[in-house]
Formats: structure tokens, C-alpha cells, sequence
């Protein structure tokens, strides 16, 4: 997709808007961009530079994120409410055509790459409050005070975030700055390299400061890549202070103007999406809840497939009710595909029998976790994961309940996990 209308191809050194930020490492990427590690030259620090792809759409896509990111900051004066700060935006031409480029707060390692940095084992419980009060601090602000729906909060869109600055304390924050040459030249071929005389100046200002990451795996907290982690026995966050933030605006939505009506990714997606029943605020606490079990154990709380005979939709109602308990027929009838899945007592069509397995019982069961801890858990989590979307708790409800604020160090773990959450009910 390096092509017209695509991503923009970027090499290490490479200047943006007027030779401000130097592109230093690529950090990831999505459908729609590039990630990359920059530095600021104007204020001598570390971003994230969100290089879109140039297509229209994309474009609008690019714009549609900026609206909500600047929404966001423009309440949040002080950057402490949990979403990842947009610092600016701009043009970038290039061969392949204009690319809206987003500069955010440079962020660490995703929760998706800390679940598995420990090895899916799942993690302490204090981590898991720590890293939900996060969360749920950014959520509270995006709904009571923005009356926005970020509408695909999931680990990945989760990023680690730390109070050290990377450029100050490189050996912890896993940077190695060392002076270089930066490889390359932005504007190589094309013959688009009429970079003027104050570009220049720039470019030679930055290269004296500028950094490279080492070969490590980039994170603020030094953890390591996917190899190295797996071939330690014991991943030891002890005396780490989670903090997070909320990333990826792309599928936002204000809660009075909506886009689209399927959103959240799959399995993440509460049950009135799948039922298109309408939704508000309440389908990010869902995926709250979602990510807060997989924090914990290590697992999808939902996993769907399709089958012989039934399709993901329906495999997603009935392993939600082998878990919760089977839904209300009032909310299982009620919404616009409700008849593809339900007959008219509420009874799945093709997935007959089901095989109950509750929350606390899962817990105890399966993931090997103490019972008066499972059972303060499960009692945190099960009104989150009500069918009822009004009957669900807020981000500041959730805030507020004994489990948020009780100090524990015992721990929690999910060793001897065998079976998978998706064979659980006999399907036919
Ligand atoms: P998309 O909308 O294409 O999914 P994201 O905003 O989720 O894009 O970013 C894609 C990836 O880039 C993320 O999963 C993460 O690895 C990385 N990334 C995004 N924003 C930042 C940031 N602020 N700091 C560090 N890495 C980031
Ligand atoms: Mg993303």
C-alpha cells in the first residue's frame, strides 16, 4: 500500500511540517497509517507521528480523529484525564499525495503487549485496578464531560504511558540516544528536494539531537519483545506504577450524533450492537469490562466463531449467556436483528443447548483465583456486564465501588488454564 493514495513511505531522519519533527523509528501501524517515533525540534522532546494515508477517505478519517482528539484536549488543560494528548497537525505532501499527519504524546507499549509480555498469565490484581482507574478516569471524562463514545476501547487502543521522560531518563524508558547521521533524505527522488535554506538549518539542528532506539522493543517501562519474554519464567512488574491512557479516536462518535451502527471490534462489541437495539455510552463500559477480565486473566472474555449452521453473532449471544445468564426476552426481541437470532421467547434459533458457566465460578474454576477474591471481582464486574445497557454502572460509578478502592497485595494468577471459553457449550 506504499502506492498513490497510500501510506507515505518514511525514513529515519526524515524532516516534517517545515523540519520541525525528525522521523526516528516506526512504532506501529494501523489500517489507515503509520506511527512513528519523531523528535520535536522546537521543544526538545519525544512524539508520535500519525502519518496518514493520503486517499480521500482517509483523509476525512484523519479529520474526523482530529475533531475528537482536539475536543478532548481542549477540555483536559492539564493533561491529566487519561487520553492521549494531540500537540499539533499538519500537511505532508509526498509522492504519494497529501497525508494528514496527526503529532501526539508519546506513548508506551500497548496493554495487547503487556498481556502478552506476561506471558497471557494475566496480571496482579492491584496492576489490573491501577490500570482500570485509568481507564476508567479517561472514559468518565469522554462521556459525562465531552458526551463522547470512544466506541473501540480494547487493549490495544490502551497504551502504557509513564511520568519519565524519555529524553531525560533513557536507560528506564528502554531509549538509547546516541548521536548519528540520519539515514536518508525525506524528499529522496521525486525530485521534490528543494528543501530551502531554513529547512537546512533545521534538519542540522535536529541531527545533533537527534535519537535512536535501541534494538530493544520500544516501551516506557523497558519491557521487552515477544521472544525475549517468553523464554523468562517470571515477568516481574513489582514496584511499576501502571498508568495508561485511552488511544485511537478514528471510531469515535458524540453520544446525540452517531456514524455508524456497527461498531467496536467483535469481541469487544456489546450485545445491543450485535442486536442493533441503539446504543450510547454504556458500549464502552461493556468493553471495559471486556478488557478488565482479559487483564486479568489473560483471556478473551469472548471469543466468537461461526459454526456449522450459525454465524459469529449468534456464537457471541450464546457464550455471553453461558456466562451471564440467559438474556431477558424483552431485550432479546427488542432490536433490529433480533429475528435472525432469536425465536419469540427468546431462545437462540440454531444454538439450543447451552452450558452455564458463571463469572465467579470461572474464576475460581478456570483461572485458579481465590473465591473471596473472585467473588469481589465477579461482583465489580457482572453489573458491567449487565444486558441491559441502562442497568450498567458509569465510568464514575465504577470509580466509586469497593473493588476500585480496596488495598491488596495478594496475588492473582491463572495458571493450568486448558480448556478455551469457546467450547463451552454444545452447539446444534
Ligand atoms: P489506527 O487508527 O490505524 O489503528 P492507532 O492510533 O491505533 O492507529 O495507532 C496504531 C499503532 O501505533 C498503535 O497500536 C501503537 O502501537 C502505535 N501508536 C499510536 N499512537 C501512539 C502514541 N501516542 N505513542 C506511541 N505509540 C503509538
Ligand atoms: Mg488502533
Amino acid at each position: 500500500s506504499y502506492r498513490k493514495g497510500g501510506y507515505h513511505a518514511v525514513r529515519i531522519g526524515d524532516p516534517f511540517s517545515g523540519g520541525r519533527y525528525i522521523a526516528q523509528r516506526k512504532l506501529g501501524w494501523g489500517q489507515f497509517s503509520t506511527v512513528w517515533l519523531a523528535y520535536d525540534t522546537l521543544t526538545s522532546s519525544y512524539v508520535a507521528l500519525k502519518i496518514q494515508k493520503s486517499a480521500q477517505q482517509f483523509a476525512q478519517a484523519a479529520l474526523h480523529e482530529i475533531e475528537f482528539l482536539s475536543a478532548a484536549a481542549d477540555g483536559d488543560v492539564a493533561n491529566t484525564k487519561c487520553v492521549v494528548r494531540l500537540i499539533d497537525h499538519f500537511k505532508h505532501a509526498g509522492p504519494n499525495g497529501q497525508h494528514l499527519c496527526m503529532v501526539l504524546e508519546f506513548l508506551g507499549d500497548s496493554l495487547l503487549r503487556l498481556i502478552r509480555y506476561n506471558r497471557y498469565k494475566g496480571l496482579k490484581l492491584d496492576k489490573v485496578r491501577e490500570i482500570c482507574r485509568c481507564i476508567l478516569t479517561g472514559l468518565d471524562y469522554l462521556h459525562r464531560e465531552l458526551g463522547m463514545i470512544h466506541s473501540d476501547l480494547k487493549p490495544e487502543n490502551i497504551l502504557l504511558s509513564s511520568t519519565i521522560d524519555p529524553a531525560k531518563d533513557p536507560v528506564r524508558s528502554g531509549l538509547t540516544p546516541i548521536l548519528e547521521k540520519p539515514e536518508g533524505n525525506a524528499n529522496g527522488g521525486g525530485g521534490a528536494s528543494a528543501m530551502n535554506l531554513i529547512e537546512k538549518k533545521l534538519k542540522r539542528r535536529a541531527k545533533r539531537a537527534v535519537a535512536k532506539i535501541s534494538e530493544r522493543r520500544v516501551s516506557m517501562y523497558g519491557a521487552v519483545g515477544e521472544e525475549e519474554a517468553s523464554s523468562k519464567s517470571e515477568r516481574c512488574l513489582d514496584g511499576i506504577d501502571m498508568r495508561c491512557k485511552v488511544v485511537d479516536f478514528g471510531n469515535a462518535c458524540w453520544a446525540d450524533k452517531q456514524f455508524a451502527e456497527e461498531i467496536q471490534t467483535r469481541q469487544y462489541r456489546a450485545p445491543e450492537v450485535i442486536l442493533k437495539s441503539g446504543y450510547s455510552f454504556s458500549v464502552d463500559m461493556w468493553s471495559f469490562g471486556c478488557t478488565a477480565f482479559e487483564l486479568v486473566t489473560g483471556d478473551m472474555l469472548f471469543a466468537p466463531k461461526e459454526g456449522n449452521g450459525y454465524g459469529e453473532d449468534e456464537d457471541h449471544l450464546a457464550l455471553m449467556m453461558e456466562l451471564l445468564g440467559k438474556m431477558p426476552r424483552k431485550i432479546a426481541i427488542g432490536g433490529a436483528k433480533s429475528k435472525d437470532y432469536f425465536d419469540r421467547h427468546g431462545d437462540l434459533k440454531r444454538i439450543r443447548r447451552l452450558k452455564y458457566w458463571p463469572l465467579d465460578r470461572l474464576l475460581v474454576d478456570k483461572y485458579k483465583i481465590p473465591e473471596a477474591e473472585a467473588k469481589e471481582l465477579a461482583e465489580f464486574l457482572s453489573p458491567i456486564l449487565e444486558f441491559a445497557p441502562e442497568k450498567r454502572p458509569t465510568a464514575q460509578q465504577c470509580l466509586e465501588h469497593p473493588w476500585m478502592n480496596v488495598v491488596s497485595t495478594q496475588k492473582s494468577n491463572a495458571d493450568n488454564v486448558e480448556s478455551q471459553m469457546n467450547n463451552l457449550h454444545i452447539k446444534g
